[in-house]
């Protein structure tokens, strides 16, 4: 039994040790991928849902892996995150983010901002000046960030927050009710919009009904209360639009109306659903 127990102890080792040079691998290959801008975003529509027409796009991460192909952010966020590599590559994918605003007229975008970026003191002025840079409209972008990020430094958020809506950018709340959701955090921060995050969405119509109704509902009544506008995030079926819909909530995204491209629609146009 002492052998076996040695046996086993080794093995998990071994799986250790082959965890952690894979960790090791995607970081310094990430490393490299910072060096070649190797970085783009997709484009996924953001819609009204009442008659599915264009408003916005959310600019979503990937990364042109050299010989495993494009990888979505699940693949090395995490990786990203905890060597804090992924401040480097957010500032790649802005840059490319302004450069196509600059190129295409219409529409907002909104891009993914880590926790890490509000607890840098010259965030909000250098993705003005990125904006700037490229000729790219700040009225047009709109931050999203988790309740999370709120509650790091709430002060620090805030002035942040208040510099970049001085300019035009709106902040939505992403992955709403998921998180720490302390109600004071709402009315304190100047929040445009909350995404309900596609866990409930996707309960509409599944077996999680009762429970996910009653939750999107109270969301939907909260941001009402509060003049503040929601997006419905991972819409696959007619169905969850329609209980979205009569529930109240003006915008939806999700693979109803569209898959996250390099080249999407033009907004104004309905997507395809
Ligand atoms: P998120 O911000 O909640 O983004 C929504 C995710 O749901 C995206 O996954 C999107 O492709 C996926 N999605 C959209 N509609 C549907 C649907 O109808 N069904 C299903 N099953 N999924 C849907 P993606 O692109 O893999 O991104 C995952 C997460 O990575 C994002 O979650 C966000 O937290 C993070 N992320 C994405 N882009 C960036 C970025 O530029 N910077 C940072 N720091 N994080 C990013
Ligand atoms: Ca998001
Ligand atoms: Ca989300
Ligand atoms: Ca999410």
């Amino acid at each position: 039994a002492k052998a076996r127990g040695r046996d086993r102890s080794e093995l998990f080792d071994d799986r250790m040790r082959a965890e952690a040079t894979r960790l090791l691998d995607l970081e310094a290959d990430l490393r490299r991928a910072i060096l070649k801008d190797a970085f783009e975003p997709a484009f996924q529509p953001i819609v009204r849902l009442q008659d599915g027409s264009v408003v916005g796009h959310e600019a979503l991460l990937r990364w042109n892996h050299e010989s495993r192909g494009v990888l979505a952010p699940g693949e090395f966020i995490g990786v990203g995150e905890d060597s804090g590599l992924i401040e480097q590559v957010d500032w790649l994918l802005y840059s490319r983010v302004c450069g196509w605003m600059a190129r295409h007229g219409e529409g907002y975008v909104s891009i993914n901002v880590s926790p890490r970026h509000l607890r840098s003191d010259d965030f909000a002025e250098r993705l003005l000046r990125m904006l700037d840079d490229a000729g790219a409209d700040p009225r047009r972008l709109r931050i999203e960030i988790t309740e999370v990020a709120l509650l790091d430094d709430a002060p620090r958020a805030l002035r942040l927050f208040n510099i970049l809506r001085e300019h035009g950018v709106l902040v939505l709340l992403d992955d709403f009710g998921t998180g720490f959701s302390a109600l004071s955090y709402l009315h304190r921060f100047p929040i445009h919009a909350l995404k309900i995050d596609r866990s409930f969405v996707s309960g509409l119509d599944g077996e999680m009904h009762a429970e996910s109704l009653a939750l999107v509902r109270a969301i939907l009544a909260l941001a009402g209360t509060l003049g503040i506008d929601a997006i419905g995030e991972g819409i696959e079926t007619a169905r969850q639009r329609e209980i979205l819909l009569e529930l109240g909530c003006a915008y939806g995204q999700g693979y109803l109306y569209g898959r996250p491209v390099p080249e999407p629609a033009a907004p104004g146009k309905p997507a395809p659903a």
